[in-house]
């Protein structure tokens, strides 16, 4: 086999998603036969204690404090941004401008105008861009749609979806950049995620109308000083799909006990499914066309047969985790790089849920329902 070209990694962030994303990295060049060789060159963090140490427990040649450097370093060939979502913008359409490619995790920008602009900025640059949607890149929610798609569940006629955790459960717990006032919040946050998977699984949303709750008022920052919070504990939405289905989402970030409910059920004239990340290899499957006295949710796990989960482990039931959806959406990626087909999830896709999410702001804001522009 030829010598792969290398695919020198430069990235931001060491923190969840940072490691996530090189765990990522080192799990697709170990199950898929990658297009490129990967180096991770370079880690970037705020303070120089925490970019040494992250290189040199993840395997970094170079540490900085200096993602402008970084970023302009012709030996960088892809540049991966895990930092908070407000820098996500400065930090892409610089690396773009210096023509890399760009894995940036979600929601892609705090609004739909900057991602807009990054998206555009990738696409005349002629750059290959990614966005961490990682619950799509799960072989179970791919057969889910194939299943959605090729009829087996009739016409679908109506879906519900939520994406529901606990992390800011206690009222004690500070302001962070999830809170900030500029595109934070339960729903872009996490429901970025949840809109991403209802069109994944139903096509386009036209319509929608938002509301929004804000539950716990204020926190104190990193200073210990108390501030207003105005963005969404709690965002819940109607949707009326291009298809003709309708259906409902929610983002819940403090709903007590929940950890990881990114779950959707869809509804058809001749069947159902019914999924839960929190047992995310799993997928629940009805058929009216069991036999009367028969019929019931069949629990359909997940296997080799569903690929690329045998590319991890031969047995199935054995099940994928969490970061080996990251090494799949790494591998989806790298293929766009090499041009081997579209790319997955980019930038334009990461616009397209901005869009949506701030259409539920809107629409909460304004209490009247939405058209979604672009359809
Ligand atoms: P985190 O706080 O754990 O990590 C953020 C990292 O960015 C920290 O290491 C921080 O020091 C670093 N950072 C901040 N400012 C920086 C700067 N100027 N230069 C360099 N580094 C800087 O946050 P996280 O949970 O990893 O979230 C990061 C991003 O990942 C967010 O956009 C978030 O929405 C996204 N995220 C995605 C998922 C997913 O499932 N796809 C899950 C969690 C978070």
């Amino acid at each position: 086999m030829a010598e792969r070209p290398p695919l020198r990694i430069g990235l931001i962030g060491t923190g969840f998603m940072g490691r996530a994303h090189v765990f990522g990295f080192a799990a697709a060049a170990k199950a898929f036969a990658l297009p490129y060789r990967i180096e991770l060159h370079t880690v970037a963090d705020v303070s120089e204690a925490a970019a040494r140490a992250a290189a040199a427990q993840l395997g970094f040649r170079h540490a900085t404090t200096d993602w402008r450097a970084m970023v302009s370093d012709p030996e960088i060939d892809l540049v991966d941004i895990t930092a908070p979502n407000a820098l996500h913008r400065e930090m892409a359409l610089a690396a773009i401008a210096a023509g890399k490619h760009v894995y940036c995790e979600k929601p892609l920008a705090p609004l739909a105008a900057e991602a807009r602009e990054m998206a555009e900025a990738a696409a005349a640059r002629g750059v290959v861009t990614q966005v961490g949607f990682n619950y799509l890149c799960n072989p179970l929610v791919n057969l889910a749609r194939q299943m959605i798609a090729d009829g087996e569940l009739g016409t679908i006629t109506t879906y519900r979806g939520v994406h529901a955790e606990d992390y800011m459960a206690d009222p004690a717990g500070p302001f962070t950049f999830r809170h900030d006032p500029a595109g934070g919040g339960a729903f872009a946050d996490i429901g970025s995620h949840a809109l991403a998977t209802a069109e994944a699984l139903l096509g386009p949303i036209t319509r929608l109308m938002g509301d929004c709750v804000t539950v716990i008022g204020t926190r104190k920052d990193a200073s210990g000083a108390e501030r207003p919070v105005k963005v969404d504990d709690v965002g819940r939405a109607f949707l009326r799909f291009a298809s003709g289905a309708s259906g409902s989402i929610e983002a819940n970030w403090i709903a007590t006990g929940r950890k990881m409910q990114h779950d959707f059920e869809v509804y058809g004239t001749r069947g159902a499914l019914c999924f839960s990340q929190e047992r995310f290899n799993e997928l629940h499957f009805y058929s009216t066309a069991d036999a009367a006295g028969r019929r019931g949710f069949r629990r359909i796990e997940a296997g080799p047969e569903h690929a690329p989960y045998g590319a991890f482990c031969p047995a199935p039931g054995h099940q994928l985790g969490f970061n080996e959806l990251k090494a799949i959406e790494v591998a989806g990626y790298l293929d766009a790089i090499a041009g081997k087909c579209a790319e997955p999830f980019g930038f334009a896709a990461g616009h397209r849920v901005q869009t949506l999410v701030e259409c539920v702001h809107a629409s909460a804001r304004d209490g009247a329902w939405v058209d979604v522009p672009g359809h």
